[in-house]
């Protein structure tokens, strides 16, 4: 069992936000900035791009939930919703989450940087995904 079901069965104390049927939400222990947290499938789904989409949403509605209440209450300036799919993208423990990373200011603990490619193959690219 991964140590995300362990949280959600109870196994592992946790911080825990917000519960219901089919979601789960906690703060996260590593706190990138105050009120990082974490919301989840009950059930244990890898990643977003295996997360029934009725579930999907559920997940999406409590992390906008969340995401008001850390700004209204935290007093957060804004935050970043973010989530990992597989090791490629930084993905670390294997079931699904989304991050919500409060932001304070500008410079706080989240370092965020597109890195343009510089010749993009739009026209390449669309045309596949178009398909
Ligand atoms: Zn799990």
């Amino acid at each position: 069992m991964c140590i995300f079901c362990k949280i959600i069965n109870k196994e592992i104390p946790a911080s825990i936000l917000y519960e219901d049927e089919d979601v789960f939400a906690l703060l996260d222990i590593a706190q990138v900035t105050d009120g990082h947290a974490l919301v989840m499938p009950k059930e244990h789904v890898d990643n977003i791009l295996d997360c029934p989409p009725v579930l999907l949403s559920k997940i999406i509605s409590v992390t906008q939930m969340l995401s008001k209440d850390i700004v209204s209450k935290l007093g957060a300036k804004g935050v970043n919703v973010l989530t990992n799919a597989n090791p490629a993208a930084g993905q670390s423990v294997m079931h699904f989450h989304m991050h919500i990373i409060p932001r304070y200011h500008e410079h706080d603990g989240l370092i965020l940087k597109f890195k343009e490619n510089p010749t993009p193959e739009l026209k390449k690219i669309q045309d596949i995904l178009k398909k």
